[in-house]
């Protein structure tokens, strides 16, 4: 039931609503079910990028592309869109670039963690950006997890 009204599209938090349980209950069957979990929210939703490019502008191509709003942790660009935060560089990354899928992140050929050109980031699994860190010593604080969409 729950894996099915999932599958037709609505979010865990409708799920809860509709069933009148708490979105957690939820969130636990489904991964009792090893229903693939999707982001709230699609970063690729055109609202977002809109939100970005609302706060900034992209540079010259071949520039870091700075952004100027909030930055968290590591000194990613953040954005708060209807209450939640998500990773600038990753919104990015996905609107010129397509869907990060299997658990991969955009990671930063310029080793620049504000930085959302799309050009200078590429695709890679969390080993790779520790490796890429520890590399060029960039600080290597561990993310706490589950903080950032
Ligand atoms: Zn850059």
């Amino acid at each position: 039931m729950i894996a099915r009204l999932y599958a037709q599209g609505l979010s865990q938090e409708e799920i809860a609503k509709k069933l009148g349980v708490h979105q957690s209950t939820i969130c636990r069957k489904l991964r009792a079910l090893r229903v693939k979990a999707r982001p709230a929210v699609r970063r690729s939703h055109p609202s977002l990028i809109a939100a970005v490019l609302a706060q900034a502008q992209p540079g010259r191509p071949n520039d870091c592309w700075i952004w100027p709003g909030a930055r968290h942790g590591f000194g990613y660009g953040v954005i708060t869109w209807k209450q939640k935060n998500y990773t600038v560089h990753r919104i990015s990354y996905e609107h010129y670039n397509g869907p990060l899928v299997g658990g991969l992140h955009a990671l930063h050929k310029c080793d620049n963690p504000p930085c959302w050109n799309p050009r200078h980031l590429y695709a890679g699994t969390h080993q790779d950006n520790m490796r890429d860190m520890l590399d060029r010593k960039r600080n290597p604080y561990i993310r706490r997890r589950g903080e950032l969409k």
